[in-house]
């Protein structure tokens, strides 16, 4: 009788194990399903401005275009296309060497007043000739948080480019401490991302309307991607609350050193 118990509590486990190496294996698909979709992504996206490079130049070569008017109109839109193939290589370079962990952090025990600081007054050069109102709530919390700051900035960077590019008139910089975290958000006043978009929005190369995001406002899809990854390397999290018409806000939360 005990005999047919352990045998019995052998033949759980071995279920139980079973169970687990078929998660797993399914998990294993997925990743491998994501990844050769981000390989065709990616593909793609290098593709396509290098087939509009390669037709200007044969056209300018064919000799069709006569007038110089359309002939530097050509070599702007190469020039173009070759600028968008660059930022798309850079990104991706960031967002690889992350993806592989090659990256390495930095960490200093920083003020976090001083870094906020410091980096938005630099930004409100950037704001003079533009539409759009920095606005800095200030003075910004002060404490200390353990991150690279060179990262942050990169965090930052990525957070109020794409504030600038939706924003219609204002974009509001806040701070606020919850729960021993500090959370810095930055809101913007544009058209907001619809809700079933927002689920995708971190996912490497998303854009919620390519055609447009990637030519009138030279985006890779990946600056989210890469703002997810760092916040998370620095054990912070990122929010995203949006509203159509009215606007969207990004929060990083990161930990405070107690
Ligand atoms: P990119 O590097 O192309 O800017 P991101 O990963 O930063 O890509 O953003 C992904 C997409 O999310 C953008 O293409 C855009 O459609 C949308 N998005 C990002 N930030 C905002 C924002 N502040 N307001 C509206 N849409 C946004």
């Amino acid at each position: 009788y005990t005999e047919g118990n352990e045998i019995g509590e052998f033949c759980k486990e071995f279920d139980k194990m079973r169970v687990r190496l078929k998660d797993t294996i399914l998990e294993q698909h997925e990743l491998e399903k994501r990844r050769k979709r981000l390989i065709a992504s990616i593909t793609h996206d290098l593709r396509t401005p290098l087939t509009s490079i390669k037709g200007y130049v044969e056209a300018l070569q064919d000799g069709i275009v006569k007038d110089k008017e359309t002939y530097d109109k050509y070599l702007a839109t190469i020039n173009e296309k070759a600028d968008l193939l660059n930022h798309l290589i850079d990104d991706l370079s960031v967002y690889t060497k992350q993806e592989l962990g090659e990256f390495a952090l930095n960490i200093e025990r920083i003020h976090s007043g001083r870094l906020l600081n410091n980096y938005f007054n630099h930004k409100q050069y950037d704001f003079k000739y533009a539409n759009i109102e920095l606005i800095l709530k200030k003075p910004f919390i002060s404490t200390y948080i353990n991150v690279d700051p060179y990262r942050m900035t990169q965090i930052l960077d990525n957070l109020l480019s794409n504030a600038k590019k939706y924003a219609r008139t204002q974009i509001v910089v806040s701070t606020k401490v919850i729960q021993y975290h500090l959370r810095i958000s930055v809101q913007d006043d544009g058209e907001g991302i619809p809700e079933d978009f927002i689920q995708n929005l971190f996912d490497p190369f998303f854009m919620v309307n390519k055609k447009k995001d990637q030519k009138e406002k030279g985006g890779s899809g990946l600056g989210l991607a890469i703002v997810k990854q760092l916040t998370e390397a620095h054990d912070g999290e990122i929010i995203v609350e949006s509203v159509l018409d009215q606007g969207t806000t990004f929060t990083i939360e990161i930990p405070i050193d107690r």
